[in-house]
Parts: C-alpha cells; sequence; structure tokens
C-alpha cells in the first residue's frame, strides 16, 4: 500500500528545495523550485519549525506532499520527480477516499503505476487527473443525491450554523467565510480554498474529498468535527 501521509523524517527536505515560492500571505520570501530555503538546514530540518506562522510560512504549515517526499528519497529517485509524484499521490489519496463509496480500483492502478514509472509525462498526468476528477464528481453525485447549489464565490460568505448536508462546494472560494457551527456532513469539499475560513462548532464528519491541507488552513478549534486529525495549531 502507498503511503498517503507525509513522513518529514523519511525525507531529504524535497518540498524545501524543489518547489517554488512566491511573496505572499502563505510565504515570507521569494524562492525558486530547485533552491533550499534558507531555513532549512544541513540535516534537512527546519529552523524555523516551532514558529512557521509568526514568521510568515503559513504555506509550509498547510503543505502536505501526500508521502511523495519519502518516495523519491527512499527510492533515491531524480528529485526533478517530486512535483510530479506529489501530484499523483494526491490523486492517489482522492481516490482511496472516494474507493468507500465507490469503484475506483482500476484508477487507483492506473495511477499507481505511473507513480513508479521511472519516466512521467505532465501530460499523462494532466489527462489522468481529467479522469480522476469525473469518477470523483460521478461517486460524489451518486452519494449526495440531488442537492442545491451555491455561488462561486463565496469568500467572506455569513454561512453560520447553516444546513450545507449533501451541497457541493467543489472548487468554491471560501476564503474567509464564516462557517461556524455549520453541518457540512457529506458535503462535496473537493479543491474548495478554506483558507481562513471560520470553521468552529462546524461539523465535516464525512464532508467529501477533504484534505489535511485544507484543514490547516482553515480556523477551527476543538468543536470542530471532523474525521480527519485535528492540526496542531488549532486550540
Ligand atoms: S520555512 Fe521551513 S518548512 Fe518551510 S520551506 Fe523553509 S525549511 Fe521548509
Amino acid at each position: 500500500m502507498t503511503e498517503l501521509h507525509s513522513d518529514c523524517a523519511s525525507c531529504a527536505g524535497l518540498c524545501c528545495v524543489e518547489l517554488p515560492f512566491t511573496r505572499s500571505a502563505d510565504f515570507a520570501v521569494d524562492k525558486p523550485a530547485g533552491k533550499p530555503c534558507a531555513n532549512l538546514t544541513g540535516d534537512f530540518r527546519c529552523r524555523i519549525h516551532d514558529r512557521l506562522r509568526e514568521s510568515g510560512y503559513q504555506g509550509c504549515v498547510t503543505f502536505d506532499c501526500f508521502g511523495a517526499g519519502q518516495r523519491v528519497t527512499r527510492a533515491r529517485l531524480d528529485v526533478a520527480l517530486f512535483p510530479l509524484i506529489r501530484q499523483l499521490h494526491e490523486l492517489l489519496w482522492y481516490l482511496e477516499e472516494a474507493s468507500r463509496h465507490g469503484h475506483t480500483a482500476d484508477l487507483l492502478k492506473e495511477t499507481e503505476a505511473l507513480a513508479a514509472s521511472p519516466v512521467i509525462d505532465p501530460l499523462q498526468i494532466g489527462e489522468l487527473r481529467g479522469r480522476v476528477g469525473a469518477r470523483l464528481g460521478e461517486i460524489s453525485e451518486r452519494v449526495r443525491g440531488r442537492s442545491r447549489e451555491m455561488r462561486r464565490d463565496l469568500a467572506g460568505a455569513k454561512l453560520r450554523g447553516q444546513d450545507l448536508r449533501n451541497v457541493s462546494l467543489r472548487g468554491r472560494l471560501l476564503i474567509g467565510a464564516d462557517l461556524r457551527g455549520a453541518d457540512l456532513r457529506t458535503a462535496d469539499l473537493l479543491g474548495a480554498d478554506l483558507r481562513g475560513a471560520d470553521v468552529r462548532g462546524a461539523d465535516l464528519r464525512g464532508a467529501l474529498f477533504l484534505t489535511r491541507p485544507q484543514v490547516a488552513a482553515a480556523r477551527g478549534d476543538r468543536t470542530t468535527r471532523l474525521d480527519l486529525d485535528r492540526p496542531g495549531h488549532w486550540t
């Protein structure tokens, strides 16, 4: 079984080297791909690990390689493959999630084979991503049944206490939305941008395709109900 959780202790800091940053609310500085972050130590540790948010590196708090880092490190693969394998591991994670509700074994096998390939064509990933997205959509509709649509831009929306069960919020911008006490059980949250969304008291149990990075980017606390592990920075 492919590991789909990051294990930084088994990785040579690939996300801190191979990925680019753009100076923004998520990163304090610009960094090109292939250049080690200035905060990376010689033994692949982060010297500001315990103060990333205060130091302007919120993007590092929410990033998840879905296990691609340890795969590339352990197999001594070309580190340039890391961003591509990370995309494939993310697809594997979604397919694993979806397998609880429908048939994904064929796509899981195909995605795993591509991730294990010594040569990966980014165009193949794009084509595969389209088919995975379509399958996830079919499974989501089957699980949710007929449900209302929400408008696309919900940034800052006041959705406190709303019944959002079974609603598709796929790809929606929910940046800074007030979702306190909202019921999001079986809502489709594939690709929804939850940065800064207030999910205190919200019920996210059974939400479809909710990832660890999405949860880490939201603002929750001990009253938030969810199936994933609670981020350490939630209080
Ligand atoms: S700040 Fe730390 S976690 Fe973020 S890229 Fe740099 S070394 Fe890695």
